[in-house]
């Protein structure tokens, strides 16, 4: 239940997740007894600054740690608040391999510029964010998984557990309250978002991997919405099954890219299709 007054979600013993506009995002903090661990950013400096006054609402504990599920903006452009020199001692960073090269190469990524040019292009607002934009990548890189503890013998756990929104999702496992925080592997407050450096044919294998670590009662948290449970990620995970069923059988019927939008029987939105498709042919011919 979100509490009304700090908008804070408790969602698991301890873990907390809030959802921020813009884009709906997720951040969630795991409180241990040695500080808190947060997981993902939002997009910004001022929107990261905003969110380490309300993290007082939780605990008046130190941000130890902080996670990013993956590379992308709304994820990650919040970080240097919680680096030097505007916070000392600094939190330790966590990223997977993939999303820390991901991150060392945006700025020469094409995506990258045309995605900076549409916030610009979009109000005053973004304009301002932007000019204050300082990445900070990772510095320690999770190759496959990692365990933490955070004291008391509070464990999380970080997994990459295959590839899908991303080739760099990083899933966070805390045992000990039963919970998943699954960055955008699963939304829940939209459909799944197939961007062009996803992964839509190893996505639903990646959820089935997921949901392996998964008791009858685990809470997942998705990187967009609210919390929920192993049915839903299991209808997501047939959804994402059935799109690359059908991009793998367009694609074996020698259906051209561009057709195969509108001749596919698809389980969301087409306008969200078009990079799961690029992205399956550009697998499947590979
Ligand atoms: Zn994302």
């Amino acid at each position: 239940m979100t509490d009304a007054r700090t908008g804070w979600a408790e969602v698991a013993d301890r873990v907390y997740q809030r959802r921020y506009d813009p884009y709906d995002v997720s951040v969630t903090v795991v409180a241990g007894a040695d500080g808190l661990m947060v997981v993902d950013t939002r997009c910004s400096l001022a929107e990261a600054r905003e969110l380490r006054g309300h993290l007082r609402q939780i605990s008046a504990a130190p941000v130890r740690w902080v996670v990013n599920t993956h590379d992308h903006f709304d994820h990650v452009w919040g970080n240097a608040e919680f680096a030097a020199p505007r916070q000392t001692p600094p939190a330790r960073f966590f990223g997977s391999a993939e999303m820390v090269a991901a991150m060392r190469g945006a700025d020469d990524d094409p995506d990258m510029v045309t995605l900076k040019k549409a916030l610009a292009a979009e109000s005053e607002d973004w304009r301002a964010k932007l000019a204050e934009l300082e990445q900070h990548v990772p510095e320690n890189i999770v190759q496959g998984g990692h365990d933490l503890d955070l004291g008391d013998g509070r464990v999380v756990r970080m997994r990459q557990v295959g590839r899908g929104h991303t080739g760099g999702d990083l899933v966070l496992h805390v045992p000990d309250a039963d919970v998943l925080l699954m960055g955008d592997l699963l939304e829940e407050s939209g459909d799944p978002c197939f961007g062009p450096d996803s992964f839509p044919l190893d996505w639903a294998a990646t959820l089935d991997a997921a949901l392996a670590l998964a008791g009858p009662a685990t809470r997942f948290v998705p990187g967009h919405g609210a919390s929920t449970d192993a049915s839903f990620v299991t209808s997501q995970r047939d959804a994402l099954a059935a799109v690359a069923a059908t991009c793998r059988s367009l694609h074996a019927a020698g259906v051209p890219l561009d057709e195969a939008l509108k001749t596919g029987d698809w389980p969301y939105d087409r306008e969200h299709l078009e990079h799961a498709i690029k992205r399956a042919y550009l697998h499947l011919s590979a």
